[in-house]
């Protein structure tokens, strides 16, 4: 290379900023400008001449270079080298080095032109770029949300550890470069979304439309395992979409509990048999539950918006503005008023306005509540008449169950009553209340055909206030009877199904039976059901006292009075005697020579003609005759309305009777028996003076030959022994 080159060179580089050297073919360096010598810290003369092998911090990286010199018309589109260079003072500089070949006229090469520039400034700046976006990186980890950015052609620049988190089963596709449809496949194939039904591919297009429209509205997203996100993603600038997830599960969550307990509250709200509104500080309906439409008659539709004020009538409005306009003062207001519903009932209520305050504390709105207490008024009523009924000592049985009878279809609102006896499947009325007597006691039907079959069955008060309408439609007491309104319950007498009370209308009762209307004919039932219990033992007890009085009054071996009833009885008659004056004898009988029977054929026997006497004399008798055991083998006998004329007619035709019936095989002896006669008087204030004339007669009788009736009045007539 000659001087004017070398000159040239000067001229050209030897200024500049950027580093220059050049080399002849074989490597020698010809010139190295200012710059140069400053970044080798050498001397510019000092290195011409020398290689440049030296600075080459990898001896390999100097013939690496060797190429450069082998093919140097390709050097023209060659890319930069970096190369590390030792310097002087044993440092090292990095420098990005780009080369030129240099040709003569007859294109020879004469050598190469190195153009360096230290690499130390751009690594600086490189790093400072890559600090930066560490720190973007890190400020993108620290946000709650998932962040992600695509690039103009849809491909992942940046997402944040977040985002990764998230989608857990697409993460391993997030690495910049990959698609974000690429990313959307994978996680889908991997089960990350809940694609609500839609096929995958649907599903993805409807995805990447929403992505790529990138207009910042919200999305929400529902992953495969339950969670939700909301996504909001923005085009970029230049043209990129930066995302951001948001899991909103939680609020999600949050937002359902609020909506099923709205529900819940509404739900509640219908059930609650109370009218429940709320109304604006117009009086303007804007909340009506289930209760206050059936009363107002109307549709919420229609109500909500309305004044519901105006469906009462005028009266009564003006009662409720002035609670109402209380209320809107802030004031919590109850009263008991009457309204005429337009649903036509009339009921007794409690009504509250609550007023709702704003976030001001200004009133808002008042919620009215008011609960109809007719039936608890009336409930109350008729338990106070039932306990009078049945406390009373003023009525008996069979009045108490006529008035227990009344009072329910008072109650009810029905016309008929009934207590019926259920018999396998027979029903009879026993007891009934009708406005025209209608219903008779006695009366027999089938069980199958009445309403009580379903109550039996239930074993629990049923009721019915409209029987088309509900499941008693189909039972063949609809057909048959027609009666759309049934209440009744069960009767249990000592725990056992007796039969049933029930009222009922051949109308649709106006309202539908309440639960204390189930109550009250179960209180019914079971007073009744106690009341005819109690008339059972009652009946038993008289019963068990008539046999009581009978064991206690009957001889045990004739059957007919004892000494003691006899007495009792004969002391009646004797009272009788002194009011009505009406005659009777009383005739004593001794069998004769009983003794002998007794000691011949044994006791026995003597019984047994004891029993044989008692009978025939029994049977001889008038039932308004009395007659009685007064001793082992001694007889009493009262004749009714017999002076001692009649009466010796009968006794004598007696004791012929019993010659002929009172026999006995084996007794040899004929059974005879004596008899005195005595007819009450005057001076018998008792049956004793009496009985004590009776018996001197019988005496007389048995002293005179026995077998005969002697009377104790003179003349006395004897009657010989037919015998
Ligand atoms: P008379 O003709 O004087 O009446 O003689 P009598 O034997 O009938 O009279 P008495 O009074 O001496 O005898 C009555 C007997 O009746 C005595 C007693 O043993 C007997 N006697 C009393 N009660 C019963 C009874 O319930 N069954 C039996 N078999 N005998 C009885
Ligand atoms: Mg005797
Ligand atoms: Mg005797």
């Amino acid at each position: 290379m000659n001087e004017n080159i070398t000159l040239d060179l000067e001229q050209t580089f030897g200024e500049l900023n950027e580093c220059v050297i050049v080399t002849n073919p074989e490597r020698i360096i010809v010139f190295a400008n200012k710059a140069m010598a400053r970044l080798l810290k050498v001397d510019r003369e000092e290195v011409v001449g020398t290689t440049t092998k030296r600075f080459f911090a990898d001896p390999n990286q100097f013939a690496q270079m060797a190429e450069l010199y082998q093919s140097p018309t390709d050097q023209r589109n060659r890319k930069a080298y970096a190369i590390d260079l030792v310097l002087e003072d044993s440092s090292t500089v990095s420098v990005e080095v780009v080369s030129a070949p240099l040709f003569d006229e007859a294109h020879n090469l004469t050598g190469i032109l190195f153009i360096a520039r230290d690499l130390a400034e751009r690594r600086a700046l490189e790093t400072k770029l890559s600090d930066i976006a560490l720190t973007l990186e890190d400020a993108l980890d620290a946000i709650s949300e998932g962040f992600a950015l695509y690039d103009k052609d849809d491909r992942l620049v940046i997402c944040n550890d977040n985002y990764r988190e998230i989608y857990a089963n697409s993460a391993p596709a997030m690495f910049p470069g990959n698609r974000f449809e690429d990313i959307l496949r994978f996680g889908l194939n991997r089960k990350q979304y809940d694609t609500g039904g839609l096929s995958d591919d649907d599903w993805l297009q409807e995805r990447l439309r929403r992505h790529l429209a990138g207009d910042g509205s919200v999305l929400e997203q529902n992953l495969a395992d339950g969670r939700w996100l909301r996504i909001s993603e923005t085009r970029t600038r230049n043209g990129g979409i930066a995302g951001i997830r948001f899991d909103i599960t939680e609020l999600k969550e949050a937002r359902a509990k609020a909506e099923n307990a709205y529900k819940n509250l509404s739900l509640m709200a219908d059930n609650i048999v109370a009218s429940v509104t709320e109304v604006d500080l117009d009086g303007k309906c804007v909340f009506i539950n289930k209760t206050a439409c059936d009363w107002f008659n109307d549709t919420a539709d229609n109500l909500v918006g309305t004044r519901l004020r105006d469906r009462l009538p005028w009266k009564e409005r003006e009662t409720i503005r002035a609670v109402f306009e209380e209320a809107t003062r802030g004031e919590k207001v109850s009263t008991e008023i009457s309204l005429h519903f337009p649903d036509g009932i009339l009921r007794e209520c409690m009504m509250s306005c609550n007023p709702r305050f704003d976030d001001s504390g200004s009133v808002e709105a008042i919620v009215v509540l008011i609960s109809d207490i007719t039936d608890r008024k009336k409930t109350e009523r008729t338990l106070a008449e039932l306990y009078a009924i049945t406390s009373t000592r003023e009525l008996g049985h069979e009045d108490k169950i006529a008035e227990i009878l009344r009072l329910g279809t008072e109650h009810f609102e029905v016309p008929f009553g009934i207590i019926s006896h259920v018999i396998d499947d027979h029903y009879t009325i026993t007891h009934a209340q009708s406005p025209n007597g209608e219903l008779a006691p006695g009366s027999s039907f089938p069980l199958q055909d009445t309403y009580c079959l379903l109550t039996l069955r239930s074993d629990e008060p049923t009721a019915t206030a409209n029987a088309s309408n509900s499941e008693f439609a189909k039972h063949p007491c609809h057909q048959i009877f027609n009666l759309e309104t049934y209440i009744g319950a069960p009767l249990l007498v000592d725990g056992e199904v007796h039969g049933t009370i029930n009222f009922t209308a051949p109308d649709v009762r106006k309202r539908a039976f309440t639960a204390s209307d189930l109550q009250i004919v179960r209180q019914f039932a079971d007073w009744v059901g106690h009341e005819i219990a109690r008339q059972r033992d009652h009946q038993a007890l008289m019963n068990a006292k008539i046999n009581l009085e009978r064991v206690a009054s009957i001889d045990d071996l004739t059957q007919i009075l004892n000494r003691r009833a006899f007495l009792e009885r004969a002391n009646t008659e004797v009272q009788r005697f002194r009011r009505t004056k009406r005659p009777f004898t009383a005739v004593m009988m001794d069998i004769d020579k009983f003794k002998q029977i007794n000691d011949l054929y044994g006791h026995a026997t003597g019984d047994e003609v004891l029993r044989k006497f008692a009978d025939t004399v029994s049977s001889a008798l008038r039932s308004v005759d009395i007659f009685g055991r007064v001793g082992g083998e001694e007889f009493c006998m009262i004749l009714h309305n017999a002076d001692l004329e009649d009466a010796m007619l009968v006794c004598e035709r007696l004791r012929q009777r019993i010659i002929a019936e009172c026999q006995l095989d084996i007794v040899k002896q004929t059974v005879t028996c004596s008899m005195g006669l005595a007819a009450v008087a005057r001076e018998d204030l008792e049956f004793s003076t009496l009985m004590q004339k009776a018996d001197t007669a019988l005496y007389e009788a048995k002293s005179t030959g026995r077998n005969k009736c002697v009377t104790c009045k003179a003349p006395q007539s004897e009657h010989t022994p037919a015998v």
